[in-house]
């Protein structure tokens, strides 16, 4: 949907750089093959991240543990269980994915995902589409396969979950656990909104081509940085300032460098 979305190991490596040098702390990560479809290979996992690492950019990664869709679990954990970047996605529930297909994510498969990521200190981004995932996360921190301080990523405006509306950030906000931390972005015409309402909440921001790939209206995005770059100057304008990574490694609690 947008011809500027990096998809090549190379090409990523250098939206990350750039991104970082735009004011980001952390990358999350997806892969596509030669073909640019949707992949978890991990030839391709492991060119990309030692792509990055061998740039020596500080910045945080987190991989991605979903993909796409009809991925095995197996596939799914073992980029983050080998290349131990310091983040990886944690997807809290199945759902129905823009009205198109099921996003699995069994029970087991989570159980066995939230061990394997304590197992290899790989701190969850846990993601939640819909409240109903956040009473989910709350039985794996129950059951300790979800660690605490746990960090949540609000995923708003996906169709099948939640809209992308400050009403449902708000509602969400106030239903998280307190020790922990949460950051949010909405995806399509509530992208702005979530953003700006995500600040005025105190919470930490996310953008990039992964969940919009318009800039504004009619105007699609020229990179990942060009969204950084928007998210910085509105996170001045507010009073605040943008974390390093090492900030941000202290703010998440991260394990490992
Ligand atoms: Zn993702």
């Amino acid at each position: 949907d947008n011809p500027n979305l990096p998809t090549q190991p190379e090409e990523i490596c250098k939206a990350a750089i750039e991104c970082y040098e735009a004011g980001a702390a952390v990358v999350h990560l997806h892969m596509r093959d030669e073909q640019d479809n949707a992949t978890m290979r991990f030839d391709i996992f492991e060119k990309t991240v030692n792509l990055i690492r061998a740039t020596g950019c500080p910045v945080v990664l987190n991989l991605t543990s979903s993909g796409g869709q009809g991925f095995g679990w197996d596939e799914r954990i073992r980029p983050f269980k080998e290349l131990k970047p310091e983040m990886a996605s944690f997807d809290a529930g199945t759902m129905n994915w823009l009205n198109k297909v099921v996003f699995m994510n069994e029970p087991e498969f989570l159980e066995r995902c939230g061990k394997a990521m304590i197992e290899a200190n790989v701190k969850p981004e846990v993601e939640l589409f819909d409240v109903g995932m956040l009473t989910t996360a709350e039985y794996y921190i129950k059951k300790g396969i979800l660690e605490t301080p746990t960090h949540f990523q609000l995923c708003l405006g996906a169709a099948g979950g939640m809209g992308a509306t400050t009403d449902n950030l708000l509602y969400l906000v106030n239903k998280l656990p307190e020790n922990c931390t949460w950051s949010a972005f909405g995806i399509g015409k509530g992208a702005n909104e979530i953003l700006l309402s995500t600040l005025a909440l105190g919470g930490n921001i996310r953008v990039g081509l992964e969940d919009n790939v318009f800039y504004n209206k009619g105007g699609l995005a020229e990179s990942n940085a060009q969204y950084v770059e928007r998210a910085k100057r509105v996170v001045e304008e507010f009073g605040k300032k943008a974390a390093t990574p090492d900030e941000a490694r202290e703010i998440l609690q991260l394990k490992t460098r």
